[in-house]
């Protein structure tokens, strides 16, 4: 009854309205934990996003590492951060709101000028991103001249905008090589550099970042996994150290990881990473099990359905992304200049 009370007191939509969107979204995500009554909670924000959203003609994306309520309740697109800012710039959409951290938002702005981007949680940081500034770049660039530098996507449109190329964990390597030089500055990521290097003949010069997350994993707990599921696929993200990427079956970004569980019959796979990912998996792939552990991305989990539904409604002013005219074209040249380099994947 008092449930019943809130949701008449608290939302313009019917109790059957509530009820039918809540038992939806149960029925996608409770493999993820959530109970109904979560759910029938999340429903009246759920049903005021969606109106919203048609009404102001805009577009959520949703990274994977975002929470299931996000992901299947509002979400347009899901998936990984230069992805989805593709596919938000081929909409017709006038605003695009990215439920993922501020370099991300950041990149949908480069790529999408014309279009009101808005980040819900201001909080949404990236250990990676906020471990270089631009004058970091600068002074590396200084101290090893002529030397081109690669920075991965998670970076400031800043960070972006000194660098001659821009890659993803799924084409750094490639991207890497396509530079005729025989060393390369690789940024910010101090272990991702390190997983390159042992693939590359090429000098790799890195930086010190981490992400916060990736770094924890160890080879002990994939060694223990292994132990308990025999024959268990271990999908590893780049982020994390060579000796952990070492025991895997497939290391590569996010995409590469979904894509190697839905096409590989296995019955058990961890998927060594944050752990909205293995989550989006049991709603993805209920026939397969993912097993193991993983680790929550503080700043991923900033957003939430109710911050979501305030920037939608009246956004302030540092929920809206804006980048100058002249650092989003240099950040858009090493953009494109990944787009170029051959077999392109992101
Ligand atoms: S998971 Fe790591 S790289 Fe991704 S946003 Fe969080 S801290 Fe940054």
């Amino acid at each position: 009854m008092m449930e019943e009370n809130f949701l008449m007191e608290n939302s313009f939509y019917s109790e059957e309205e509530v009820k039918k969107t809540a038992e939806e979204l149960h029925e996608k995500i409770q493999k993820t934990g959530f109970s109904l009554d979560e759910c029938i909670a999340f429903a009246p924000l759920i049903l005021e996003i969606n109106k919203l959203k048609k009404e102001k003609n805009a577009v959520i994306l949703a990274h994977s590492y975002q929470t299931p309520d996000i992901i299947y309740g509002v979400a347009d697109f899901v998936g990984d951060s230069l992805e989805l800012s593709r596919k938000a710039s081929e909409t017709k959409a006038e605003i695009i709101v990215f439920s993922g951290v501020k370099f991300m938002a950041e990149t949908a702005k480069i790529l999408s000028p014309e279009k009101t981007v808005l980040l819900p949680s201001t909080e949404a940081g990236c250990s990676l991103s906020e471990s270089i500034t631009a004058e970091d770049v600068r002074r590396l660039k200084e101290k090893h001249p002529n030397v081109p530098v690669v920075c991965y996507v998670n970076t400031s449109a800043e960070v972006k905008a000194e660098c001659d190329a821009c890659c993803t964990s799924a084409n750094a390597l490639q991207v890497v090589e396509s530079f005729k030089e025989d060393s390369v500055i690789f940024l910010p990521d101090n272990l991702m550099a390190k997983n390159i290097q042992n693939q590359t003949k090429k000098k790799i010069i890195s930086w010190q970042g981490l992400c916060v997350v990736h770094k924890k994993f160890n080879a002990e707990q994939i060694e223990d996994v292994k132990k308990k599921y025999p024959g268990v696929k271990i999908l590893v993200h780049t982020e994390c150290s060579p000796s952990v990427v070492e025991l895997a079956d497939f290391s590569g970004g996010t995409s590469g990881m979904i894509k190697y569980a839905e096409t590989h019959l296995d019955e058990n796979f961890m998927m060594v990473t944050e752990c909205g990912l293995s989550d989006r998996m049991r709603v993805e792939l209920p026939e397969k099990k993912f097993v193991g552990t993983c680790e929550l991305c503080p700043y991923m989990k900033k957003n939430t359905l109710e911050l979501i539904l305030q920037v939608l409604r009246e956004p302030k002013k540092e929920q809206i992304i804006e980048v100058s005219e002249e650092i989003r074209l240099k950040a858009k040249k090493a953009i494109d200049r990944m787009m170029e380099t051959k077999n392109f994947s992101d």
